[in-house]
């Protein structure tokens, strides 16, 4: 079945209040000229509001093509989570897409999948569009266990969600060794894995919900390497962290997703 492409720009702990801004104004208009692929921006909490201003949200009722978006958050509605942010605080501030279990949160800041679980379903349950990361370490694919941590990965990370909540969920496949490290897989090693996660899916759900999730790729992906990744049948997609950070390098990108439609 065909699915619209997505590509988000992870911009991870960078920006500021001016360059933040600054980045979103100038990836609004050509994302904007690229309708077959969807395009996020995950942004730093401080600079949400004003990312979203420069975007154009709110602004005109049509408003921008790029989504607002959320590295994090936490799962409890309120109270004493001191340094944590809601979901209806990010929902209040105009994002629509939640990222979950990125890799640094699971491997820097040591989060589980029980929390990230947790996690996806309150971004679900709050009807926001939900990118669930999984991927193995290094020591896990030289242990010849991509599959099986992908796998245990998806299953943990979507218990309790629901056929039809899979509707607004996308999954980043990202392969650790390869996120910030300039390492890429090859496109045929990417292809094996996101077709194995597809084939979870069909087991967790049914092959129609498989068919119909996007599964896109992260790991240093760039201009020079995201058509070629981009063309394999099962990857929809890219999280894209370091080239997200230079506007003409993620419209090339998005421009090549667009490509695939
Ligand atoms: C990411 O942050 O999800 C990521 C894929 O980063 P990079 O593109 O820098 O590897």
């Amino acid at each position: 079945m065909a699915r619209t492409p997505s590509v988000g720009g992870n911009w991870k702990m960078n920006t500021d209040r001016t360059t933040g801004p600054a980045l979103a104004r100038d990836l609004a208009p050509a994302a904007a000229a690229n309708p077959g692929c969807e395009v996020a921006v995950f942004v730093p909490f401080p600079y949400l509001l004003a990312v979203g201003e420069a975007l154009g949200h709110g602004s005109s009722p049509r408003g921008t093509r790029v989504r607002l978006g959320a590295q994090d958050c936490y799962f409890a509605p309120d109270g004493a989570y001191t340094g944590e942010v809601s979901i209806h605080m990010l929902k209040d501030c105009g994002v629509s897409v939640v990222l979950t279990g990125h890799s640094e949160r699971r491997h820097v800041l040591g989060e589980t999948d029980q929390l990230v679980n947790a996690k996806t379903r309150a971004v679900l349950d709050a009807d926001l569009e939900c990118v669930l990361c999984i991927g193995e370490t290094l020591d896990q694919r030289q242990a010849g266990r991509t599959d099986a941590v992908n796998e245990a990965r998806l299953r943990a990370g979507l218990a309790g969600v629901t056929a039809e909540q899979m509707a607004h969920v996308t999954i980043a496949y990202e392969p650790v060794w390869a996120i910030g490290t300039g390492k890429v897989a090859t496109p045929a090693d990417a292809q094996t894995a996101h077709a194995r996660c597809r084939a979870v899916l069909a087991e967790m759900f049914d092959s129609a919900v498989a068919d119909a999730t996007r599964i896109i790729y992260g790991g240093s992906m760039k201009p020079t390497n995201a058509a070629e990744l981009l063309a394999e049948p099962d990857i929809d997609g890219g999280l894209i962290g370091g080239a997200s950070l230079k506007a003409a390098d993620f419209l090339a990108i998005v421009e090549a997703a667009g490509e695939q439609t």
